[in-house]
């Protein structure tokens, strides 16, 4: 590895200048701002790195399918990312324009800088800095940028689906979210599901008079009651089987949750709060936002709601929850219990709206590829990774793991801080830099692993 990581370190310079014009192209998904033209420029960035490139038309933005074949018998990796960002405001709150990064504390600011273009760009990086100094890969590398991950990867799906040959592969590795907050470089290995819904009871036309109170029902009231039926007082989601495909635990996955290093005066003034749940210590911090599926109340409303008092019985009461589910429940059998246990307990006229739906994903801690992200991390990050058999956050993994089939592992190269989706959101040098040497090391590990290099 010794003369790739020079050949990186020699070409820093060059790596932030052709960065930061993939950088300058905006590529807003949700209102179709650049994102075609981003989608060309990421080609052709690959292109010049020497991975051959296709752009795939999707029903909204397009698929970066890049590859590099040397030989059909070496270990296939597939890298996914996105290469749409976020909208920028408010704009207001910027240090500087959103769209022209700039260096300022060790960080590039720039929005997408983090999430994700840096990161998938070093996976980019890596391959062009083997080929560079050996010629060849000794494995082979897939490629799957797409431009809709900010709305929820609408086409995600049935291009895999409809691409299952091309894609065909041995092991999924991305670059997103962040790593540990004591700067230590991290692995993840899973992330939860999402079952999102809107549920709205409804009375009369229009809003009356409270004294109505008397005589019609609040469903503001009926809506109290309603939630009260989905926990009990001890925060037990009692919705008829909600945890019955909850995959039991294994020893592997407690341990590693275990090894998470947590501080709890840290966790606590990080999210500014003075207890956690239950009185949960930080010990439990992990495990519990790991393994233990939620259900939130995200929003709720009903009646008046302005500045003064006014006697008002509201038509409608509406809640928004988004539960968060863990490996094995399926979100779509979670909203079937949703909507019979209403049903059961006399709110059989609820509406239900249902928005997200994803499907949770776990590779197995004991995976031979990941002592390959292990490996690779330590010669590219210079530090002890942690191993996190899942996180709380929600990304398309199952995609891959359900239904390419192949273990998914991500690798994050951004802080903790980044402040991604937020104004000055930023990508950290340091991430950045040793990302390319972890990306390349990955190449290295990855064959080292099927007996290339014995
Ligand atoms: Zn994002």
């Amino acid at each position: 590895m010794k003369k790739i990581f020079d050949y990186i370190e020699a070409h820093h310079d060059a790596y932030l200048e052709e960065l930061f014009t993939f950088l300058r192209c905006k590529s807003i998904s949700t209102r179709d701002e650049g994102v075609e033209e981003c989608a060309q420029m990421l080609s052709d960035i690959m292109e010049k790195s020497g991975i051959s490139t296709t752009i795939y038309p999707t029903s909204r933005h397009p698929v970066v399918y890049g590859e590099r074949i040397e030989n059909e018998d070496l270990p296939t990796m597939l890298i996914y990312g996105h290469y749409d960002v976020q909208p920028p405001e408010p704009l207001e709150e910027w240090n500087s324009d959103p769209f022209e990064p700039v260096i300022r504390d060790g960080r590039i600011f720039c929005r997408g800088a983090s999430d994700n273009k840096a990161q998938l760009y070093t996976h980019v990086k890596a391959a062009e800095a083997w080929l560079q100094v050996e010629g060849k890969l000794p494995v082979n590398v897939k490629y799957l940028f797409e431009g809709e991950e900010e709305i929820g990867s609408p086409d995600l799906l049935p291009f895999v689906e409809e691409h299952k040959d091309l894609l065909k592969c041995d092991v999924c590795f991305y670059s997103d979210s962040h790593y540990h907050e004591n700067g230590r470089p991290q692995i993840n290995l899973g992330v939860k599901g999402l079952c999102y819904v809107e549920i709205t009871l409804r009375e009369a036309e229009t809003d009356l008079h409270s004294m109505m109170a008397t005589c019609i029902q609040n469903p503001a009231w009926r809506m109290v009651q309603l939630l009260s039926t989905l926990k009990d007082p001890k925060g037990n989601i009692t919705i008829d089987g909600f945890y019955d495909d909850v995959r039991p635990l294994n020893k592997l996955e407690i341990e590693a949750a275990g090894r998470i290093p947590s501080d709890e005066e840290t966790l606590k003034s990080q999210y500014g709060v003075k207890r956690f749940l239950k009185g949960r210590r930080s010990d439990d911090f992990y495990y519990n936002l790991i393994f233990e599926p939620t259900c939130n109340i995200a929003g709720l409303y009903a009646g008046f709601t302005g500045d003064g008092s006014k006697t008002v019985l509201p038509k409608k009461a509406s809640v928004k929850i988004d539960m968060r589910l863990v490996p094995d429940q399926k979100p779509e059998k979670i909203l079937e219990a949703l909507k019979d246990h209403l049903c059961r307990h006399g709110f059989s006229d609820a509406e239900i709206r249902h928005y997200g739906m994803v499907t949770p994903s776990r590779t197995p801690v004991d995976h031979p590829y990941v002592k390959v992200a292990e490996e690779a991390l330590r010669e590219g990050f210079l530090q002890e990774p942690i191993v996190f058999p899942g996180i709380g956050g929600v990304a398309p993994d199952y995609v891959f793991t359900g239904h390419l089939g192949v273990p998914t592992i991500v690798i994050p190269y951004a802080a903790a801080d980044q402040k991604n989706h937020a104004p000055n959101e930023s990508m950290v040098l340091d991430g950045f830099f040793h990302g390319i040497r972890t990306s390349a090391a990955l190449v290295y590990h990855l064959a080292k692993e099927a007996g290339e290099y014995e």
